[in-house]
């Protein structure tokens, strides 16, 4: 089966290059942001938006224009893609997958762009990678791309890193059957406990980071507050730039780290097993969610199970999402008896019918295994 992998590299563009990055970042934002203004515009006085092909007409005489002739200055397929993502974003709107198109703004922490292949003008070497208008750009080459490539974004982190990703369409083989199927809970003391009684601690030297990251964090709005008192504008404001610097490095070191643990926790799982029962995570009611703790830990989880999501699809395996709203840590495991609420600090509980003592996670885990048999028998 065809399936689709992203290869990601750090880059080294020497100054030449990251002007032009800068450049392309800016006129892909500036096209996004024009045809943003102009959708909404046409929507308020006609009822209907505009289309990718309509907008991507207007281009070529926007380069003529002498308002916007420096958008031919960079590659113009970025230029289009950054169209396409917009009626895309438009789309899933209307189809109510998401919200509507907000404008981009240049103090975004992330900045990117992405070109498409076309022609060879991507091209990965051992030290050196084509790319379009840039040239050979110099990367560390960590792995070896394998299947076609699709497209290329360049990324400037807030940190002044550069990377890019690779997309490419890969032939992938299902795995040989593992004759197992698993639950998951999700957790905050432990991030997962399995069904087989398996439970994955939190990454502790993620969490530690994640400390140290809040506590650098209280410090850069202290010095913002301050550069404020004295009336001096935050760009001018030394000590508060540079602690800026310092809360973008520790925030990359962070995911890079909750990265890697997710990819190989989600790795090992999927190569154990055919069949994962999750729960199904409610994306919008946890953006809703204000406390720090709980946000990293949502975002760590949803996307943990986008990556066994993929990776599922990737090597022939299955997962079920089991309801948010199944009793999975009121059921008894053993006897399918519901035993009522459990306050958050029960950790064990007796069953009243049976009499059997649970842990309350590797109970849950196992209702999620229970139920997900149970949906998965029902197709
Ligand atoms: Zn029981």
């Amino acid at each position: 089966m065809l399936q689709h992998k992203a290869y990601k590299f750090r880059i080294y563009p020497n100054g030449e290059q990251r002007v032009l990055i800068a450049k392309t970042i800016g006129c892909a934002r500036f096209v996004y942001n024009h045809f943003l203004h102009l959708w909404n515009e046409t929507y308020l006085k006609t009822g209907k938006g505009l289309s990718y092909h309509s907008c991507s007409a207007m281009l070529p005489k926007m380069k003529k224009d002498a308002a916007t002739f420096w958008l031919k200055e960079v590659d113009s397929i970025a230029l289009q893609s950054s169209l396409k993502n917009l009626s895309n974003s438009f789309t899933r709107f209307f189809t109510k997958q998401n919200s509507k198109p907000q404008f981009k703004s240049k103090n975004n922490p992330v900045q990117s762009y992405t070109t498409q292949f076309t022609n060879n003008n991507i091209v990965v070497s051992d030290k050196h990678i084509k790319l379009p208008k840039l040239g050979l750009v110099k990367f560390a080459k960590s792995r070896d791309i394998k299947g076609r490539i699709i497209n290329a974004t360049i990324r400037r982190n807030a940190s002044g890193k550069y990377f890019v990703s690779i997309l490419c369409e890969e032939e992938m083989n299902a795995l040989p059957t593992a004759d197992s199927s698993v639950g998951i809970d999700l957790g905050i003391t432990d991030f997962a406990i399995l069904s087989n009684g398996q439970k994955i601690d939190n990454n502790k030297f993620t969490t530690e980071m994640e400390k140290k990251l809040r506590r650098e964090q209280r410090k850069l709005s202290r010095r913002a507050l301050k550069a404020k008192e004295q009336g001096i504008n935050l760009l001018n404001a030394k000590n508060y730039q540079k602690q800026k610097r310092k809360v973008a490095r520790l925030h990359e070191k962070v995911a890079n780290q909750r990265n890697d643990f997710l990819n190989k926790l989600s790795t090992e799982i999927i190569k154990n097993h055919d069949m994962i029962c999750i729960e199904d995570l409610h994306t919008k009611g946890m953006l809703r969610n204000r406390k720090l703790a709980k946000a990293i830990s949502d975002v760590s989880w949803s996307s943990f199970v986008s990556k066994l999501q993929y990776k599922a699809d990737w090597y022939g395996r299955t997962i079920v999402k089991v309801s948010r709203w199944f009793p999975s840590t009121q059921i008894c495991s053993n006897c399918d008896y519901n035993d009522g609420k459990k306050a958050l600090d029960i950790r064990w509980w007796t069953c009243s019918s049976c009499n059997i003592t649970h842990d309350r996670d590797i109970n849950a885990s196992k209702n999620m295994l229970i139920e997900g048999l149970r949906l998965q028998a029902l197709i």
